[in-house]
C-alpha cells in the first residue's frame, strides 16, 4: 500500500495524539467521535488514519494493516509485541496497572499466608506474569470491562486494572494495594514498513520525539 496508514483508537489515545500529529504537520479531516468512518483522511493526501479498538492497534500494525500505530503499554504487554518495532514512549495516556481489593481485605496478610486468590481482570497475561513472579497462586477470571464489580458481588478477591485518579475504585469501596507497572502509550511500527518507507516514517518519528514526554525522562532528570 502506498502512503502512510496510522492506526489509532478513539477517545483518549486519539485526543492525546492530535498534538503529536500536528507537530508532524498532520491534521485529521474528521473527528472519529462524530464520524462513523473507519478510515479518516488528513490534510496530507498520502497520510490516512484508521480507527480501531485500542487492543487491536498492535494487531493491525503487526499484520501490515497499518504502518504505525499508538498503543498503551498495557495493550502491548498483553499482545506480546511480536513483529513490532517500538522506538518511542510518547508519555501520553498515563496511568498505572494496579492490584486492587475491597476496603478491609488484608491483601498483604493473604499473600503472606499463601492464600489462593481469585483475581478478575481484562489483563490475563499481565496478571499471570505478575502473580507468578511473586509466587502467589491465583485463579484468574477473564472479564472484558467493569472489573470493579467482581469483588462487590463476591466473584473475586481482587482485580487487576488500570488506575488513574482512583475515583472509580473509591466509588466502589476498593483500594489499590500494589502497582504492577507504570503505563503510557507508545509508538509502534511495522518492521517491513520501516524498511520500505524509512524516510517518511523517520520524519514522523522525529516529529513525535520532539513533543513526547516519556516516563523514563522523568526518572532520569
Ligand atoms: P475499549 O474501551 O474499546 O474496551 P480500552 O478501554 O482499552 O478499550 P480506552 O479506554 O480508550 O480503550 O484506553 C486506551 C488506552 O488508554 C489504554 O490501553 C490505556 O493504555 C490508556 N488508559 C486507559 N484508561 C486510562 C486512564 N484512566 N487514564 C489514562 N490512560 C488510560
Ligand atoms: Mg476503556
Amino acid at each position: 500500500m502506498n502512503g502512510i496508514t496510522i492506526a489509532l483508537s478513539k477517545g483518549r489515545i486519539f485526543e492525546e495524539t492530535r498534538p503529536l500529529l500536528a507537530e508532524a504537520g498532520i491534521v485529521p479531516a474528521e473527528d472519529p467521535e462524530s464520524s462513523r468512518k473507519l478510515i479518516i483522511g488528513t490534510n496530507r493526501p498520502e497520510v490516512r488514519i484508521i480507527i480501531v479498538r485500542a487492543s487491536d492497534v498492535p494487531t493491525y500494525v503487526q499484520h501490515g494493516g497499518a504502518d504505525l500505530g499508538i498503543a498503551g503499554r498495557d495493550v502491548l504487554m498483553e499482545h506480546g509485541g511480536q513483529g513490532l518495532y517500538q522506538p518511542l514512549d510518547l508519555g501520553i495516556a498515563r496511568c498505572r496497572m494496579m492490584v486492587a481489593v475491597p476496603e478491609g481485605f488484608d491483601y498483604a496478610m493473604a499473600v503472606r499466608r499463601g492464600a489462593r486468590l481469585k483475581v478478575a481482570t481484562k489483563y490475563l497475561q499481565i496478571a499471570r506474569q505478575h502473580f507468578a513472579s511473586k509466587g502467589v497462586h491465583v485463579d484468574l477470571i477473564k472479564l472484558y470491562g467493569s472489573m470493579e464489580l467482581a469483588p462487590l458481588v463476591g466473584m473475586s478477591d481482587a482485580i487487576v486494572d488500570l488506575v488513574s485518579s482512583g475515583n472509580t475504585l473509591k466509588a466502589n469501596h476498593l483500594v489499590a494495594v500494589e502497582e504492577i507497572a507504570a503505563i503510557s502509550a507508545r509508538l509502534v511500527l511495522n518492521q517491513a514498513s520501516l524498511k520500505m518507507k524509512r524516510k517518511e516514517l523517520q520524519f514522523l518519528m522525529e516529529a513525535f520525539a520532539r513533543v513526547a514526554k516519556p516516563l523514563d525522562a522523568e526518572v532520569s532528570v
